[in-house]
């Protein structure tokens, strides 16, 4: 009998239900890949369904694809993301704003325009906004997305497709043979599989550490918080002040930006949001927005994002295993997850990312990292999760 015929079974095994592995399996799905994608929770319970929903990355090698899949991804999936295109970035000084010409000119030599925007200009086209902004710039590219809805469009659109989803199912090893995974062992039971997708976000490294792989990464706490519904702003997508976050269709301000604390990544997949930082951030949004300083806060939490020593992500197929692909996105996975999906899919199918130069996600640029990196970046946990 044939992996896909067994229901204990499958051509690709996804460990993840995150943005990242749903995506990943939701592409495979529409080439025809029998792929089941296992959860240890519930599907977007990490940072996938936790996080500011912005799509804007523009220093990745995937920018250009994540620029060119969002807009066509409620189509393509057949269920809404509630993606909502372009941005605004607002600036408290004029050395803010000398910075921010960075990010400007790195997506002007990659084809997306922005337009500077005077104090006035920001009051125009962010009503919410107050009289200290110097400036700011109107990002012709970018968005946001609702997490929770992206999420579940991947789960569905690649069952539609055949795919399945096991949620509660924890891995806990892999049966190898021949230098090769043939099958993932879960508290459920073992999953046979011809191939393997690590994209556990923050738990990658362990489970790939299962496979003999050094996948360096650590994991930190950040929080956002959500107001009342107000008045909608005509671009939802408003960064500043430290902040990233979007209004919501419904009219609500969904913000966070740090003080990240790094933790000892432990079962949860988010730990309880704590009321100093709460504070903070809501301090800061009402700075970024006084007109909305009144709205009450409805809801808070706390994710764990995935982090890797030089902050880029990891998406390799390393020589080592032969028929697993690690992918973690290091902080920045939401937004990247239609072309980080395709890209996993290439690299699953074909070996090799074919659309993208993505030589600088591979695992071996981290061979020389120093034994004590954690420590050299001041990175330890602060806090336990
Ligand atoms: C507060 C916050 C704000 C953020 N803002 C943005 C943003 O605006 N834009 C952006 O692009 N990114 C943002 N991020 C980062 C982004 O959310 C993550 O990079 C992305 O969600 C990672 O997706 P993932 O699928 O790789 O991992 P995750 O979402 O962490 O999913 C991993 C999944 O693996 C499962 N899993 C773990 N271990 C096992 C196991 N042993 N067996 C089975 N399943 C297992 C978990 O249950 C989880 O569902 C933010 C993150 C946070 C926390």
């Amino acid at each position: 009998m044939s992996l896909s015929q067994s229901p204990r079974g499958a051509t690709v095994a996804v460990i993840g239900g995150g943005a990242t592995g749903l995506s990943a399996g939701w592409w495979l799905a529409r080439e025809g890949v029998d792929v089941v994608v296992l959860d240890r929770g519930i599907i977007g319970w990490g940072a996938s369904g936790r996080n500011g929903g912005g799509c804007s990355h523009h220093f990745s090698p995937l920018f250009v694809e994540e620029q060119r899949l969002w807009p066509q991804m409620d189509g393509l999936l057949g269920y809404p993301t509630e993606f909502q295109a372009k941005r605004i970035r607002i600036a408290y000084d004029e050395h803010q704003l000398e910075l921010y010409g960075r990010a400007v000119r790195n997506a002007a030599r990659q084809g997306f325009a922005s337009t500077l925007l005077d104090a006035r200009e920001v009051l125009e086209m962010v009503p919410l906004a107050g009289e200290d902004a110097v400036g700011g710039y109107f990002y012709d590219f970018g968005g946001h997305a609702n997490p929770h809805r992206t999420v579940q469009a991947y789960a569905w659109a690649m069952q539609d497709l055949g795919g399945r989803v096991m949620q509660h199912t924890s891995v806990r090893g892999f049966r190898r043979a021949g230098g090769r995974v043939i099958g993932v062992m879960t508290d459920q039971g073992e999953i046979e599989c011809d191939q393997v997708v690590i994209a556990a976000g923050p738990a990658t490294g362990r489970l790939a550490a299962m496979l003999d792989l050094d996948v360096p990464m650590v994991a930190a706490r950040a929080e956002m918080i959500v107001t009342e519904p107000l008045p909608l702003m005509p671009i939802g997508g408003v960064d500043g002040n430290g902040l990233y976050g979007r209004q919501t269709l419904r009219g609500n301000l969904a913000y966070g930006g740090g003080p990240h604390e790094w933790i000892e990544f432990g079962e949860a997949a988010g730990p309880p949001s704590s009321t100093p930082l709460m504070a903070n951030i809501a301090g800061r949004l009402a700075r970024m927005f006084p007109r909305a300083a009144h709205a009450r806060i409805i809801r808070s939490w706390a994710g764990i994002i995935e982090n890797t020593p030089d902050g880029r992500p990891i998406l390799d197929k390393p020589e080592a295993t032969g028929n697993v692909v690690i992918a973690t996105l290091s902080s920045i996975g939401f937004g990247l997850s239609p072309a980080s999906g395709r890209a996993i899919c290439d690299l699953v199918l074909r070996g090799a990312c074919g659309f993208a130069d993505i030589s600088s996600f591979s695992l071996s640029r981290f061979r020389r990292l120093e034994a004590d990196w954690q420590s050299l970046q001041g990175w330890r946990e602060t806090v336990t999760g």
